[in-house]
């Protein structure tokens, strides 16, 4: 409860999100290692504070499936949540390092979350509203967490104001204005699977940078506006930033606005687990029922947990701790 700023020895830089930072830092007093997320908030100082009480949930958050809260305090004018550090780091960072995800170990993941989102939903009623890769954590003892879920209403809100754009992971009916529901989060589990196996973003291009225009032309909506001229420096530095994000938006002189994107969510088919054949038939199944577009066909976590990829994940008898020790 009284963690300090002054307590807290900055050890390294973990990354950088839309929100803010994340750095490794020593809690010096009792030797504890922690992440520490730094939320810059333009905010007046009462608002600071009622989100600071908000995050105060975070303390009855107990579940194997959780990162674990240490406490969170005001240093002007950021707010910094202090958490577990997992020391394997987060499912993007991992995938983008080894290349795609092993579907066992994909079974684990899809397990974690569910879990976790049933936790946070049946114990408190919080819908987590952020599920995507860096969202979820991996250890070297081989647990998988979720992390940077909505506890605070206060706190959505003022990111919510100064962030937008990056909201890939969306569900249709969210792009379409309808209320978050424990089922948005399962679409963008859906997604983020999709992620891990294939090690890319669904929505993106498959080849690399030098993507050829007719390979981008078949996966994109039939309204994308006509070719623009050869990207400039700058468009390429930009398309750069964004590819580290793990989002295309751009292929070979072609723009693929935010916007449009969103479009092709609400409008075209869901992605799959894809090329046919290549993963077992009970997770296409299952991340195809994560991605029904209509909320009221796609089941809850909670329902979920009992689908057939799922009862076999539990039981699959793959080490994480020695995959783990292999990055
Ligand atoms: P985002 O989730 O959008 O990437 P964040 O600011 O939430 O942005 O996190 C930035 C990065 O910091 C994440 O991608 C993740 O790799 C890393 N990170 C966040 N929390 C932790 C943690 N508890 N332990 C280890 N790494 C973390
Ligand atoms: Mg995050």
């Amino acid at each position: 409860h009284d963690l300090r700023n002054e307590d807290l020895k900055d050890m390294q830089e973990l990354g950088q999100g839309n929100g803010g930072s994340v750095k490794k830092v020593e809690h010096v007093p009792t030797g504890t290692i922690m992440a520490k997320k730094i939320v810059l908030i333009d905010a007046k100082p009462s608002v600071r504070k009622q989100i600071l009480r908000e995050l105060q949930i975070m303390h009855d958050c107990n579940s194997n499936y959780i990162i674990s809260f240490y406490g969170a305090f005001i240093s002007d004018p950021n707010i910094c949540i202090c958490m577990e550090y997992m020391d394997k780091g987060s499912l993007d960072g991992i995938y983008k390092k080894i290349g795609p995800i092993d579907i066992e170990v994909v079974g684990k993941v899809a397990l974690a979350v569910l879990e976790g989102l049933t936790y946070l939903y049946d114990v408190h009623r919080i819908i987590h509203r952020d599920i995507k890769p860096s969202n979820i954590l991996f250890n070297s003892k081989g647990q998988i967490k979720i992390c940077d879920f909505g506890v605070s209403g206060e706190l959505i809100n003022s990111i919510a104001d100064t962030f937008v754009g990056t909201s890939t992971y969306m569900s249709p009916e969210r792009i379409q204005g309808a209320q978050y529901t424990v089922k948005s989060d399962v679409w963008s589990l859906g997604i983020s699977l999709i992620e891990l196996a294939l090690g890319r973003f669904p929505f993106s291009d498959s080849s690399s940078d030098e993507s050829d225009l007719s390979d981008f032309e078949g996966t994109l909506s039939p309204a994308r506006p006509a070719p623009l001229p050869p990207m400039t420096r700058a468009q390429k530095d930009k398309k750069k930033k964004r590819k580290s994000r793990g989002v295309s938006l751009q292929g070979g002189g072609m723009t693929m606005s935010i916007l449009e994107l969103l479009q092709h969510i609400v409008n075209e088919p869901a992605p799959r687990l894809t090329p046919e054949g290549r993963f077992p038939k009970e997770a296409e199944d299952f991340v195809d029922s994560c991605l029904l577009k209509t909320p009221d066909e796609r089941r809850t976590p909670k329902d979920l947990l009992k689908h057939a990829w799922i009862d076999h994940s539990r039981t699959a008898t793959i080490d994480l701790e020695a995959w783990a020790s292999t990055f």
